[in-house]
């Protein structure tokens, strides 16, 4: 209980200094890497060019940070409004596109027609990327990822993300979604526990079943939206690795 409460004050903190300190940052790296540009196009040595080239990948990572910051930063709940999980996993799948197809990464969808959920597009599709960018990232010589949507019998929406990736150990599962958990060289440790935040807020759950070396599934369970009542069935059972 008292790690809980520690954990949430940790996380308001985090979210207040980097609502407050996010944007004023951004800009003078963003002068700078337009420098730094400007640069590298002059006549410069090769060895110079290497350093300067290095500055920009260090700005650029430092951007990412920033960026996974904001969207924890912004309230947990946007507006929410009747969204289509397929067409919104379409949507995903398009914006990853170049990202998978440059890492030799095929995407699979098996996706239901009527999985209506009430939710804020834009932070569903965070999750979604997140999770995706993590399936991409799990398969350095390429592989296939498996997107899938359906209702369950128990009035949920159960959306399915499987890759054939490195696979995560009982104690990575574990230590999923702690803020700045990431075995990356260039990971930030905020993506899941952005994703956990968001989809909790929607009263949903996340599963996820890894196998070392085989690969991994998460799955999000969201409360069914049924359009014909515009009823939320909240009662769901549970099963997997681990739940959040
Ligand atoms: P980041 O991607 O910046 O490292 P995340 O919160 O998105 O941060 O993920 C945390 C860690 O969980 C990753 O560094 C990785 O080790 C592990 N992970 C997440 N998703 C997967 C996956 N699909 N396959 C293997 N490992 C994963
Ligand atoms: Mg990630």
């Amino acid at each position: 209980m008292k790690e809980e409460l520690q954990n949430s004050e940790k996380m308001r903190l985090l979210s207040d200094l980097t609502g407050i300190f996010a944007h004023e940052i951004r800009n003078p790296m963003q002068v700078t890497r337009g420098f730094l540009q400007l640069l590298n196009e002059s006549n410069l040595p090769d060895s110079n060019k290497g350093y300067i080239k290095i500055s920009i990948e260090e700005l650029d990572r430092a951007n990412m940070i920033i960026n996974d910051f904001l969207t924890f930063a912004k309230p947990t709940t946007g507006e929410s409004k009747e969204v289509d999980i397929k067409s919104e996993l379409l949507r995903v799948a398009n914006i990853t596109h170049t990202f998978s197809n440059t890492q030799n990464v095929d995407i699979e969808t098996n996706l239901t027609d009527n999985c209506w959920v009430l939710a804020n597009p834009q932070r569903l599709d965070q999750c979604f990327i997140n999770i995706l960018k993590n399936a991409i990232e799990s398969m350095p010589n390429g592989g296939q990822i498996n997107v899938s949507c359906a209702p369950t019998k128990h009035g949920y929406i159960e959306i399915k993300f499987t890759d054939q990736g490195i696979g995560m150990t009982k104690e990575q599962i574990e230590n999923l979604g702690t803020p700045f958990y990431s075995l990356k060289k260039n990971g930030t440790g905020l993506g899941m526990m952005i994703t956990f935040q968001i989809i909790r807020s929607y009263n949903g759950k996340i599963k996820i079943k890894s196998q070392l070396e085989k690969g991994t599934t998460v799955s999000i369970l969201l409360p069914r939206l049924d359009k014909a009542t515009s009823n939320l069935n909240t009662s769901a059972t549970h099963q997997g690795n681990r739940t959040l």
